[in-house]
């Protein structure tokens, strides 16, 4: 719980590193063992009022936000070399907060450099368009002008991901902004607000306050101050973000949860779906928001697809973050992985069949931390409580369909529509189920890879806007990006035996 100490100064105000105004802090512990591994400030209404104040004050002067976009973007760039010189501190900050495998986080690392470059490359390339009046007696033109000051509120799974998506575009824009990143894992915001502060980010642009959302969040949501809102996380939290939102009318972006289709065909190439169905779920131990969390597999093939991917997940080795022989790491905290086991349990008691996992695995080596084991459901029932909720664990469902017509409806019988997958050895077919999968990313013969270029959002309930790649034609079109494997094969990210 958080307590009353000055000692930390980890909130990043108007250009200064300052404790919470009250003095609060919190302390954040590894799920891996339990280990303390910070003392950070723990901010409240007051801190996150005061980040508006000088976010508000950035945006208005106008140096910033009418500045050059090529200068925003040389900055991007300049971030993105410090986060490579920087790498393995990022990384191990990351493992220590989430208990992901360092290697993990590492892969992170270049995806966040990536997504720094990519945003720092594209800053002034833009600037807008004429527009053909008709006349020569008037000119017409369409530019783009940043929202403003950005609320950015984002979750733990990915930490510093998630805080790139949103942190990257807003420079490159022109906006300024605060950050509020999970109270669960703020190690790598701190380490990037550092990092932006050494490539020259102005007093102001980029604030920092750590809390919770209750108390900070929902200031940056409800403030008439704050013209956009962008939330990446929960879609029952996202929900509550939108009604606070509603009285000032303020832009909302919402990057909310999935219960992600993975559909596969009898003619798919048999090793490369066992792979990719246990990749798709059970890395980062399903705390994924594109988990392929259902396995909807065709009548044929389905014993022998379930029967080696439960042989193949009880060989998934469980461990900590520095773990040398670790495949996949801990939950996040003891409440998740409680919520995780209710879930099990309530689908097993709706009838589901429990092939493996369902519990916490034995053993000293796991007794702190927040381990739950590898686990299957078998035979879940459309429509069920097992289907429809995201348990956000590594719990995978399978569900079986008959020809194409069945698996389509099967895998948009959702209100998410964040991901999927098809696998099958016909490339047409692949076409034509990728087109109809109502799911803002559509991976064919693969699973997990997005791009930073290529644009990244929900349909239905997923979300509202996109993240990455350029905005599409506003809000009256949906951008989806589909993803195609030219050469499918097992990655072995789990090793085969
Ligand atoms: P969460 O909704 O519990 O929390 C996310 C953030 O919201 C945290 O910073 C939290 O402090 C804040 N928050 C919580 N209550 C709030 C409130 N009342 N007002 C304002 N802010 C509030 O989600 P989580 O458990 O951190 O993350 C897991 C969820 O995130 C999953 O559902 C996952 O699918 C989703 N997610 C989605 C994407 C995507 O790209 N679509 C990416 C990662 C995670």
């Amino acid at each position: 719980m958080p307590q009353a100490d000055n000692s930390a100064a980890t909130c990043y105000i108007d250009g200064k590193w300052v404790p919470a105004a009250d003095g609060r802090t919190r302390q954040i512990h590894c799920p891996a063992d339990g280990q303390l591994v910070a003392t950070v400030s723990e901010g409240g209404r007051a801190d996150a009022e005061q980040a508006v104040a000088a976010a508000r004050r950035a945006f208005d002067e106008g140096t910033w936000s009418t500045g050059s976009a090529w200068d925003r973007g040389d900055l991007l760039l300049r971030v993105a070399d410090i986060l490579v010189r920087d790498k393995d501190e990022f990384a191990r900050a990351e493992s220590l907060d989430t208990g992901k495998r360092l290697v993990e986080s590492e892969y992170d690392m270049d995806d966040i450099a990536a997504c720094f470059r990519y945003f720092g490359k594209i800053a002034g390339t833009d600037a807008g368009s004429l527009v053909d009046t008709g006349t020569p007696d008037a000119i017409s033109r369409v530019q783009y002008e940043p929202v403003g000051v950005c609320g950015m509120i984002t979750p733990w799974n990915f930490p510093l991901l998630q805080v790139a998506w949103k942190v990257a575009p807003a420079i490159a824009a022109g906006d300024t902004f605060i950050l509020k990143p999970s109270e669960l894992t703020p190690a790598t915001a701190i380490l990037l607000m550092r990092a932006l502060e050494e490539a020259g980010l102005p007093a102001g642009v980029g604030n920092l306050v750590l809390g919770s959302g209750s108390e900070v969040g929902s200031v940056l949501a409800e403030h008439p101050d704050v013209d956009l809102i962008s939330f990446t996380g929960g879609l029952h939290t996202g929900r509550k973000i939108s009604a606070m939102a509603a009285p000032t009318v303020k832009k909302v972006a919402l990057e909310l949860g999935g219960k992600n289709p993975n559909v596969v065909f009898a003619d798919a190439d048999f090793d490369t779906a066992v792979d990719f169905a246990l990749t798709a779920i059970f890395l980062h131990s399903g705390q994924v928001c594109s988990a392929g969390a259902r396995l909807i597999v065709q009548d044929e093939l389905h014993d022998a697809l379930v029967d080696e991917i439960v042989r193949r997940a009880e060989q998934i080795r469980i461990g900590g973050p520095f773990d040398d022989d670790a495949e996949t790491g801990p939950l996040i905290s003891a409440a998740h992985l409680q919520k995780v086991d209710d879930y099990v349990q309530k689908a097993v008691s709706e009838g589901a069949v429990l092939r493996t996992g369902g519990e916490r695995p034995e053993g000293e080596r796991y007794a702190n931390g927040h381990y739950y084991l590898p686990t299957v459901l078998d035979e879940v029932k459309q429509g069920s409580y097992a289907v429809t909720e995201e348990s956000f664990g590594p719990v995978l469902t399978v569900e079986r369909f008959t020809d194409e017509d069945d698996a389509i409806r099967i895998a948009n019988d959702t209100h998410y529509g964040l991901a999927g997958a098809v696998f099958t050895g016909d490339p047409a077919k692949a076409q034509r189920v990728a087109n109809r999968l109502r799911h803002g990313t559509v991976w064919i013969n693969d699973f997990h890879p997005y791009l930073p270029q290529a644009e990244w959002g929900g349909f239905k309930q997923s979300g509202i806007g996109r993240e990455l790649g350029r905005a599409g034609l506003g809000e009256y079109q949906e951008a989806k990006h589909v993803y195609q494997n030219l050469r499918p094969g097992p990655q072995n990210w789990f090793s085969a035996k």
